[in-house]
């Protein structure tokens, strides 16, 4: 199992159609390892910047664990996250986009059957 921090959105459920807090599983910044504390098992939302190790330890470069088939910029992220509705605690999948490990935005989730082509399951 690797190692997976938690992102909570606000946005509309593709099972119930509640504007829901969804959670979504980020490996993006996420080890087992850390520096005060592991990297992992936190919840944060859009906008915070995830932490991790800095930019003189050997494991710094590894931040990006995303799972797009399409190369990106350098320092930009994104990852196709399964993710789970609050209110109806469905599956569901949800594309979250970083920058240099801040969580800039997301796109609408949507079912896990119809999982995004352009990203490795
Ligand atoms: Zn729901």
């Amino acid at each position: 199992m690797s190692a997976y921090n938690q992102i909570v959105i606000h946005a509309p459920c593709p099972h119930c159609g509640e504007i829901s807090d969804i959670r979504c599983q980020t490996h993006v910044a996420s080890s087992f390892d850390g520096v005060d504390e592991r990297f992992c098992h936190h919840t944060y939302h859009i906008g915070e910047t995830m932490p991790w190790f800095d930019a003189q330890h050997p494991e710094c470069k590894n931040w990006k664990q995303g799972n797009s088939k399409t190369p990106l910029p350098l320092g930009e992220e994104t990852e196709c996250c399964y993710a789970e509705c609050l209110s109806c605690q469905k599956e569901c999948c949800a594309i979250i986009h970083f920058s240099q490990r801040t969580i800039t935005g997301f796109e609408l989730p949507g079912k896990v059957e119809n999982w995004p082509a352009g990203f490795y399951k």
